[in-house]
């Protein structure tokens, strides 16, 4: 066979994409998602998720929005596969939380989207999580470009109020979740640290599990009185003293098997007398236990948390009511229940005219790491970004994939992109902001992974129907087609 023919042929079997091309399209899609304000509260969702719409629309790819009240924009938009395998969710959400403006450089503002010399995109959501919708709008995109033949449904779902109450999502969830038919989730949870361990070691822990949510308000009780003779056992003392109690606990350490496997891969990868000692359990659980605890953040990641959020009760100074209180944030291991915490809780404070009251309840949910979504984000992970490890975690914060994995789906949370622990301020902080770089290899990093778990080799490439139905109205809307005229 001539070279030429073998080229050509090669070709007719797949022109590579061309993701450095792909990265700009990307970053331009971020820069106008940017400037789009879907700050939180008021939220203004729909924006965002008109621009995403207007993106599927160009392509020829249906889409549809949800609103949960009007503005609260959700959109869903679908690449249809043979159905041999559930939906594959790729979720993000629209709103973003406020920012100081005035502690951003003034040609670098929050909704400006503005790109610097340096190829570096600024705006409040580069990282939390404008750049995840982008990349996950433009591996739809891409999927339908090169037609590639799917085994399953790929849905890009991109929803509102995430940073405030979950009202999108919980939306989605109980009205929408079966026609959505997802097995499987991608989401916010990890992103890859510089130096998280050692110098030089970027790692990105890719998100398999939450701790659960049990949000408590601890009321004290006594006889109420005035203020200018003490007694002892009135409401405020008998809370000061549960909450001293509270706070001297020392939450012990549960050793799940993500962290002891997180901590092997790195060990693994840097090798030595240090790597020697994170690939055994043994040793992780005694030599390293004081230096694990001792941080606050892996202590969170290992322990059940109780923290004293904020206090109530008073009235006027000089009266001494019948109630204070404390509300409490307890973040649980998978393996406690909220009924035993309750309980630590009570002996904890050992006082019958102390109560605790739920406000609100998440179960913990983990999924499994022996998954071929899971095993496809770590390896394109590791290999597209040079000397990285990727590893599972259980997040001490949750996201919007809790409530997916209530319903049974998988849910795995990673941002592929690698920031430094400045860079990472930026979220919620100041000067959010994220390279060309970053976004064109995760861009890659998720394609790649989508691609894998969703390909149907010699299978045949399924057009989407123009038309798609409305659900609640059981009646068909027109999709706006590609100007056939444009250029
Ligand atoms: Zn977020």
């Amino acid at each position: 066979m001539s070279l030429l023919l073998s080229l050509c042929l090669a070709h007719a079997v797949a022109a590579p994409i061309d993701f450095t091309a792909a990265g700009e399209e990307t970053a331009s899609f971020l820069q106008e998602y940017l400037r789009t304000d879907t700050v939180n509260p008021p939220g203004n969702e729909l924006r965002g998720a008109e621009l995403l719409a207007d993106l599927m629309a160009r392509e020829g790819i249906p889409w549809e929005i949800q609103e949960s009240a009007p503005g609260r924009g959700n959109l869903v938009a679908r690449l249809p596969g043979s159905g041999e395998e559930g939906a594959l969710c790729l979720l993000s959400h629209i709103d973003v939380v406020d920012a100081e403006g005035e502690r951003w450089p003034a040609d670098r503002q929050p909704l400006s989207g503005v790109r610097d010399e340096e190829g570096v995109i600024w705006g409040r959501g580069a990282l939390d999580m404008k750049s995840m919708g982008a990349i996950e709008a433009m591996t739809l995109v891409l999927l339908h470009r090169e037609r590639v033949p799917l085994r399953r449904d790929v849905v890009l779902l991109a929803v509102a109020d995430e940073e405030i109450h979950n009202t999108g999502m919980r939306y989605m969830t109980e009205h929408h979740w079966d026609e959505l038919g997802c097995t499987h989730v991608v989401n916010e949870g990890g992103i890859g640290l510089a130096d998280m361990f050692f110098d030089g070691q970027p790692v990105f822990p890719i998100s398999t599990g939450e701790k659960g949510v049990l949000w408590l308000r601890m009321v004290a009780t006594g006889e109420p009185g005035h203020g200018s003779v003490p007694h002892g056992g009135q409401a405020p003392e008998r809370l000061l003293r549960a909450v001293e109690r509270v706070r001297a606990r020392e939450g012990s350490p549960h050793w799940s098997p993500e962290i002891l496997e997180l901590l092997r891969q790195v060990g693994e990868d840097k090798g030595g007398l240090a790597g020697a000692l994170l690939q055994r359990p043994a040793l992780v659980k005694t030599v390293l236990r004081g230096k694990l605890m001792g941080n606050p953040l892996t202590r969170a990641a290992l322990t059940d948390t109780v923290n004293v959020t904020g206090f109530g009760g008073a009235t006027s100074p000089n009266v001494v009511g019948a109630e204070a209180w404390a509300q409490l944030d307890c973040r649980l291991q998978p393996d406690t229940t909220a009924e035993a915490m309750l309980a630590e809780l009570t002996a904890l404070v050992d006082d019958p005219a102390v109560r605790f009251e739920v406000l609100h309840e998440l179960p913990a949910a983990v999924s499994p790491q022996d998954d071929p979504l899971y095993r496809a984000l770590e390896r394109h992970t590791e290999a597209l970004f040079p000397g990285a490890v990727a590893g599972p975690v259980l997040s001490v914060g949750f996201t919007d994939t809790i409530f997916a994995r209530e319903l049974g789906a998988r849910g795995y949370g990673l941002e592929p992109f690698l920031v430094n622990e400045e860079l990472l301020g930026g979220m919620h902080g100041d000067n959010e902001r994220i390279s060309v770089d970053n976004l064109t290899r995760g861009l890659e990093v998720l394609y790649r992974s989508v691609e894998e778990v969703s390909v149907a080799p010699g299978g045949a490439w399924i057009e989407p129907p123009l038309h798609v139905p409305s659900p609640g109205e059981g009646g068909v809307v027109e999709l706006p087609l590609p100007d056939p005229t444009a250029p």
